[in-house]
């Protein structure tokens, strides 16, 4: 069956987080989107303050809270939430992913310092991330599963073992992107989605099969806590898009003007602020997403910014034609790291991805963040992974 395709935004009905299109040809995404404009935020920033009030530890032995970062993304703006405007003490957790760039390194080492704040920092060894990696490639095309596991994990661990109960993220993929929950209904970490959608449905157990070589050594970190453990402590997760009215392109030009976050360039996406950490997310991770779902990160940030009234849908068009057939860099590095070559990555790929793209440029077209700073020189290939937290400079 033919897709239907929002009129608003580029989502169509068979996104792979689910999106329904109403009778009037707009998206779940773009109807939810709406909520930012008639919700009485006023109201719930103060419902955000009354909930974390509990929270604060009275006799400043422990922390407040625990806040996920990395030197990309929302990190910035979370933290400045946090901090400064709810004055909480957080925790700070990161999960090293391994593909990290100097440009992201940088920006968490500026953001402690900035914050003045301590921070966690989960180095799980580099055989068993490699291991996994392979074999997510086979299972389910995704080089990303680790980072994604391991962001969404390590947090939860940390405020079990540390008995911090609250944990703050970001917006909710589910609530920003496509609309599957309402901003009222104040959606909450759990389980069942971060298995469901965040890691494409497999556990770290579920990879461990007879016809690999995983074993408990290589996943034991990325395992959920169990539901004992997390009544114990009432660890539960919340997420700040419920209660500001979310909008990453806005807040990230705040954070650059207030706490220096420093922006990059793409080749395969317009924006310049969110994956400046990682070499692989918007190239050969960003390469792959459209071979699975016909549609790559620029569509993402495309529909973001026609729901923000900062782009026309036609526009946007040419800018996800023009972006979404671009090269990806840095794939060698990848291959490389990964001890893999290239042909071989591709047959794997072939053989769970669907979509069959011919990647290549078509011409130029003129930026749509004209203020982008290029010479940062994240994909600067003289530069590899920086493998380990170090400070800044190196
Ligand atoms: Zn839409």
């Amino acid at each position: 069956m033919t897709p239907l395709v929002c009129k608003r935004c580029l989502y169509t009905s068979d996104h792979p987080l689910g999106v329904y299109i109403d009778d009037q040809g707009i998206c779940s995404g773009c109807r939810i989107h709406e909520e930012k404009d008639s919700l009485d935020w006023a109201f719930r920033w103060s419902r955000l303050e009354k909930l974390v009030k509990p929270y604060r530890s009275t006799d400043r032995r422990n922390y407040d809270c625990i806040v996920p970062v990395s030197g990309g993304q929302d990190s910035y703006f979370i933290l400045h939430i946090v901090k400064e405007r709810l004055k909480l003490n957080p925790l700070l957790v990161t999960y090293n992913k391994y593909w990290n760039t100097p440009v992201g390194i940088r920006n968490l080492a500026n953001l402690r310092i900035r914050f003045n704040c301590d921070i966690l920092i989960q180095n799980v060894n580099p055989v068993s991330v490699k291991k996994i990696v392979k074999e997510t490639i086979r299972q389910l095309g995704s080089i990303y599963w680790h980072c994604i596991a391991g962001q969404t994990v390590f947090p939860v661990q940390t405020a079990v073992r540390y008995k911090i109960p609250l944990i703050i993220w970001g917006a909710h993929q589910g609530v920003e992107q496509v609309g599957m929950f309402s901003h009222e209904h104040e959606v909450e970490m759990t389980r069942r989605y971060r298995k469901e959608h965040d890691l494409m449905g497999q556990e770290a157990d579920d990879l461990v099969t007879h016809f690999n070589t995983l074993t408990e050594s290589d996943i034991w970190q990325y395992r959920y806590p169990d539901d004992g453990a997390l009544n114990e402590v009432g660890v539960r997760g919340i997420y700040l898009g419920n209660f500001i009215r979310w909008d990453p392109l806005a807040q990230h030009r705040q954070m650059v003007d207030m706490h220096d976050y420093q922006a990059a360039r793409f080749t395969r996406t317009f924006d310049i602020y969110d994956y400046v950490d990682c070499f692989n997310y918007m190239n050969i991770h960003d390469r792959i997403k459209i071979k699975k779902h016909g549609f790559s990160k620029v569509t993402d940030h495309a529909c973001r910014e026609i729901r923000h009234g900062r782009l026309s849908r036609e526009h946007a068009v040419d800018l996800v034609r023009y972006y979404e057939m671009q090269p990806s860099l840095s794939d060698s590095m990848f291959f490389d790291w990964l001890g893999v070559d290239s042909r071989s990555f591709d047959f794997s790929l072939d053989s769970v991805c669907g979509h069959d793209i011919d990647f290549k440029s078509e011409g130029c077209m003129s930026d749509f963040y004209p203020e982008a700073n290029d010479s940062l020189g994240v994909f600067d290939q003289n530069s590899g992974y920086i493998t380990i937290g170090k400070g800044w400079p190196v």
